[in-house]
């Protein structure tokens, strides 16, 4: 019987059995595809996530981002960004090397077979692949994503309508190293251009805008590319959208699965890796003092809770109000901003405060 098994290999349960694995726990990840594999997401990620995993950004050969511009039609707006404070990532080989680096810590891994059922009996869990294999673990984490059967199983019940994103990858050789982030495209949501290695990743993100009508919004960030042959792909967004059960007596959601995406900025990989930390620290705990895992959805709200909620009321204001917003992005340094916003070292609330000192209400 395992310690621990992790359903899912994106980055909340890699990172979750790389934690473990350090803490000498036995491990075992299921994967329903072969390693590595894609995953359409813009790999837009800070320091702060290399820090929280112990391994630097060179062993994912992560690209270091150097500018941010804001456009909002013609007009663009350009801000610096603090040195190696914000990086792309390749999806496919930041995922596997997370997986890598746990099974070189002694996490076993089963790839190419899915989660299809899971069994609880006297304090323990069998979890039953496709392919008709049984595993018997003390705890199980769920790291499945948006459409998780772990979060099902325990009865999570994430019904509320997803926002979605769509992009296409376009292979570019030695791209500027600056994302762009396009405003005014689409009511509430954004466009994005993000540079990584040989790659530029362009795409569309929206809440409350029509499916059908993204691709058409997207080709006009593609104008200048040629991207005949490369297809449109397109993934749901985990959004908070207020508190869930996330843990039972010896099940844990983390990541996409818990849906604790930032809802203002569509940023996943952080609350991935830090739900996969608090995970850790709940399981340790718990085992030394043989308590149920329960108190890990308290655990995590409490750290979290706060924060995604503030992000979601500021998307609210921010994407109706967009042409203001960007008319008044000349009084702050957007930069200095976004580095601090996703590299920890400034909050949301604090954010807040400074705005609401700065902004003139009467121009909403
Ligand atoms: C277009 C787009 C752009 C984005 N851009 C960014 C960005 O720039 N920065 C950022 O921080 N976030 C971004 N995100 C969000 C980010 O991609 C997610 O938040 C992140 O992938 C969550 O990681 P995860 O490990 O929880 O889930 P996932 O990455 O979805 O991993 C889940 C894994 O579980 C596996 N799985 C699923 N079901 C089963 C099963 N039944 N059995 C076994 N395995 C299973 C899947 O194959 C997958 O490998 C973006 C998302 C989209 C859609």
């Amino acid at each position: 019987m395992h310690d621990v098994i992790v359903v899912g290999a994106g980055p909340s349960g890699s990172s979750s059995a790389l934690f473990l694995t350090r803490r000498g726990l036995d491990v075992l990840i299921i994967e329903k595809k072969r390693l590595p594999r894609y995953k359409v997401c813009a790999g837009g990620t800070s320091r702060y996530i290399f820090e929280l995993l112990d391994v630097p950004p060179e062993c994912f050969d992560a690209f270091s981002i150097e500018k941010v511009k804001v456009c909002y039609g013609d007009r663009v707006k350009e801000y610096n960004l603090p040195s190696n404070s914000i990086f792309t990532l390749h999806r496919d080989q930041f995922d596997y090397r997370l997986t890598q680096l746990a099974c070189q810590g002694g996490a076993k891994l089963v790839e190419g077979e899915e989660t299809i059922g899971i069994e609880e009996e006297n304090g323990s869990l069998t979890v039953k692949t496709n392919l008709g294999h049984k595993f018997r673990g003390r705890y199980l984490i769920g790291a499945d994503g948006i459409g998780s059967k772990v979060a099902r199983f325990i009865g999570g019940r994430f019904n509320y309508r997803v926002p979605l994103a769509i992009q296409k990858d376009i292979p570019y050789r030695n791209p500027e190293p600056a994302i762009s982030l396009f405003m005014g495209l689409v009511s509430m949501g954004y466009g994005w251009i993000f540079p990584k290695n040989n790659t530029l990743s362009i795409g569309l993100g929206a809440y409350a805008f029509s499916p059908k009508k993204m691709p058409e919004v997207l080709s006009r960030l593609l104008k200048d590319f040629d991207h005949r042959d490369i297809p449109i792909l397109a993934h749901p967004i985990a959004f908070y959208r207020g508190k869930k059960k996330l843990a039972t007596r010896n099940i844990i959601l983390v990541g996409d699965s818990a849906h604790i995406t930032d809802p203002f900025s569509g940023e996943g990989i952080r609350n991935a890796v830090k739900s996969a930390k608090i995970a850790e620290e709940t399981i340790l705990e718990c085992i030394k003092k043989n308590r149920p895992l329960s108190i890990y959805t308290e655990k995590l709200y409490s750290i979290m809770a706060r924060e995604l909620f503030l992000a979601w009321m500021i998307s609210g204001v921010f994407y109706r109000f967009q042409d203001k917003i960007f008319n008044l992005m000349d009084r702050f340094d957007m930069g200095t901003i976004l580095s601090n916003l996703l590299n920890e070292k400034t909050s949301y609330s604090q954010l807040l405060k400074k705005l609401l000192r700065i902004i003139p209400f009467g121009l909403l």
